[in-house]
């Protein structure tokens, strides 16, 4: 379970990025995290990650509370989140399957199980056929799901996606969302950063809008042209 308690962030510069912020995500949901640019979303995931602390409040992840983590401890903490960003941020001089096997190689996992859990991870991302290929022969949706599949590959409790279709077009966008509820279906809590209104609306489920630092809503949404 992810808490985020009465959360301020007010960077060195004086910029309010957070503002009273209160959210509870249980394990196992999927979740937007919607808002206009500057709103603080990415702010939001930084506290998450821990890569930035809260000015005041409380972020509570699986009962620990991360200010108290210890710095020691904090790349064994970050394992348990799988993290993916908008520019998919691959490594260009790797191909595909090289891509996702350093995420378990830097963990030290052996090579025997790497040639199995690859192809696997490849297959549900639904690049099979693409392991041998450059990111940047890949198209962006394509490079997404490379960049899915690393951030999956070592089994995380959540995943956290930071404007994952910002920079794809509409059909693409909505096929990567497609893939992270699949992702969410087999048991991986999924938090969604965006700023796509029409993505949001045609996905539905819950909905949390940020407006300059502060939580503004948080409802379940419908998915747009579904009564229930
Ligand atoms: P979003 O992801 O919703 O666009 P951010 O969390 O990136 O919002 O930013 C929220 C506010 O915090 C903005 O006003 C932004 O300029 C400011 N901000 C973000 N990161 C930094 C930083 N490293 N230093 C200073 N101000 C920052
Ligand atoms: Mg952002």
């Amino acid at each position: 379970m992810i808490e985020i308690v009465d959360v301020s962030k007010t960077y060195g510069t004086g910029n309010r990025a957070l503002r009273d912020v209160n959210i509870t995500i249980g394990d196992g949901e999927f979740v937007f995290i919607m808002g206009r640019s500057g709103s603080g979303k990415t702010t939001l995931l930084r506290l998450l990650i821990k890569e930035e602390e809260p000015t005041s409040g409380d972020v509570i992840v699986n009962d620990i509370m991360l200010q108290k983590m210890r710095r020691r401890h904090i790349p064994r903490y970050r394992r348990t989140l799988g993290i993916v960003f908008q520019d998919f941020r691959l490594l260009n001089d790797r191909n595909v399957f090289e891509n996702v096997a350093f995420a378990q190689r830097v963990v030290g996992v052996p090579l025997r199980t790497i040639r199995e859990s690859v192809p696997e991870m490849l297959k549900l991302v639904g690049l099979s056929s693409k392991y041998k290929a450059m990111p940047q022969h890949l198209s962006g949706g394509e490079q997404q799901r490379v960049a899915i599949a690393r951030a999956l590959i070592n089994q995380p409790e959540v995943l956290l996606a930071d404007e994952p279709t910002g920079n794809l077009d509409h059909q693409n966008a909505v096929e990567i969302m497609k893939l992270l509820l699949d992702i969410n279906q087999m048991g991986t809590t999924v938090v969604v950063v965006t700023h796509s209104q029409e993505i949001v609306e045609q996905i539905g489920g819950r909905v949390i809008t940020m407006d300059r630092g502060r939580v503004i809503s948080d409802e379940i949404k419908n998915r747009s042209g579904h009564e229930d």
